[in-house]
């Protein structure tokens, strides 16, 4: 199994400013969140467990295989599984990004139940596929856990379920701890990212003028 140096370069280059990006947002307190991208049909590159996301360094992004098992050196980050099960599931997607944003750990700890429900936004139209704010947009919430598999388990029979249904789903919440969101490409990761972030900001606000 041989991965091109070439595009482990590029795909380090990306995440090294991914990093600095979602960083100056605050999205990534005390060496929290993970990035991947996919290299080939067989691995993918990934930060690596406990540096801050915001400083990263090539030396920080490491190769691992869509078992989650490392191909080059390093200790990759604890929740690897929960990227490599969503390569293993869709051949299309390029790039996953995951953030610990105060917003996005709030709205979990408001919301009871086990999804979030989107309507009515125009930014929904930022999720590939979705062309009008009359779409309901489901994000399944999971409870935290920190046995990674099974996590990663539920997270992949979920998304089977759902795209059974003809749903495609682009993110899911852990609750008390983060977001996850990916795409076909990193500006597609990267698009669904803010737009989650706006839209919960909106959720949170809401529910503060509410009371
Ligand atoms: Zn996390």
């Amino acid at each position: 199994m041989e991965y091109s140096q070439r595009d482990f370069d590029l795909a380090a280059k990306n995440l090294i400013k991914t990093g600095i990006l979602l960083n100056s947002k605050g999205w990534l307190p005390a060496t929290s969140g993970n990035f991947s991208q996919r290299l080939d049909s067989h691995c993918c590159a990934v930060t690596v467990s406990g540096k801050h996301k915001g400083y990263l360094t090539t030396n920080d992004i490491m190769v691992v295989d869509l078992k989650g098992n490392a191909i080059s050196q390093g200790k990759p980050s604890a929740e690897t599984l929960l990227h490599t099960s969503l390569y293993n599931l869709d051949d299309n997607i390029g790039t996953i990004l995951h953030t610990h944003s105060l917003n996005g750990t709030l709205l979990t700890r408001l919301i009871k139940d086990s999804a979030w429900h989107i309507e009515g936004y125009e930014l929904q139209k930022a999720f590939r596929g979705i062309s009008s704010h009359e779409s309901k947009i489901k994000i399944p919430i999971f409870e935290n856990n920190q046995n990674i598999p099974v996590l990663a388990e539920e997270v992949i029979n979920y998304l089977n379920k759902a795209f059974k249904q003809g749903i495609y789903t682009w993110a899911y919440l852990i609750r008390g701890h983060g977001i996850y969101t990916w795409g076909f490409d990193l500006k597609d990761a990267l698009r669904h990212l803010e737009a989650i972030e706006y839209l919960i900001e909106c959720e949170l606000e809401l529910m503060r003028i509410k009371g």
